[in-house]
C-alpha cells in the first residue's frame, strides 16, 4: 500500500507517536498548525470518513477524545478545534482517514469553524434542507 501513513502505522516511516490500541493510532504533525498538534488514524486504510462503518468511526473518535484531553492538559490550553479534511476539496491531502486536533490558547489568532468556507447559502429553506438529509437517514 502507497500510503504515507499506513507507512507511519508500520513504522517504515518514523513518527512521533503519542497513542496506539488495537484500531488506532495517533502521532504528531510535522507541519503543527499549533503546538502539541495532533493526529489520530484508524489503523485500517480507509480513504474517507464517510466509507468508515459507524464502529470504525465510533473506535476513532472514542480515542480522539481520550487523546485531546491528554493534549490538552499537557499545554495547558484554553481550547482546541478538532476537525477533518474529508476529501481533496475540503483540503485533505494524505487519503487516509485522519482526525486533527489542533490546540488552541486565548490570543493565538487562529479562526473557527465558520472561517473554513462561508457560501453565503441563506436560511430561509432550513426545513426543506432537513428533509432532504433525513430522507437519506
Ligand atoms: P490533511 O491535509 O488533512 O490531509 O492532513 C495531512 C497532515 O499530515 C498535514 O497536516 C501534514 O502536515 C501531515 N503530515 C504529512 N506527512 C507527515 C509525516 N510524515 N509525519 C507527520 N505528519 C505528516
Ligand atoms: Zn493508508
Amino acid at each position: 500500500m502507497d500510503c504515507i501513513f499506513c507507512k507511519i502505522i508500520s513504522g517504515s516511516i518514523p513518527s512521533h507517536k503519542v497513542y496506539e490500541n488495537d484500531s488506532v493510532f495517533a502521532f504528531l504533525d510535522i507541519y503543527p498548525c499549533s503546538e502539541g498538534h495532533t493526529i489520530v488514524m484508524p489503523k485500517k486504510h480507509i480513504g474517507l470518513f464517510t466509507e468508515m462503518t459507524e464502529k470504525d468511526a465510533s473506535d476513532l473518535f472514542a480515542s480522539v477524545n481520550i487523546i485531546s484531553k491528554a493534549v490538552s492538559r499537557a499545554f495547558n490550553l484554553d481550547g482546541m478545534n478538532i476537525g477533518m479534511n474529508v476529501g481533496e476539496v475540503a483540503g485533505q491531502s494524505v487519503p487516509h482517514v485522519h482526525v486533527h486536533i489542533i490546540p488552541r490558547k486565548r490570543g493565538d489568532n487562529g479562526g473557527s469553524m465558520h472561517s473554513i468556507v462561508e457560501t453565503n447559502p441563506g436560511n430561509e429553506n432550513l426545513a426543506d434542507i432537513a428533509d432532504r438529509i433525513k430522507e437519506l437517514l
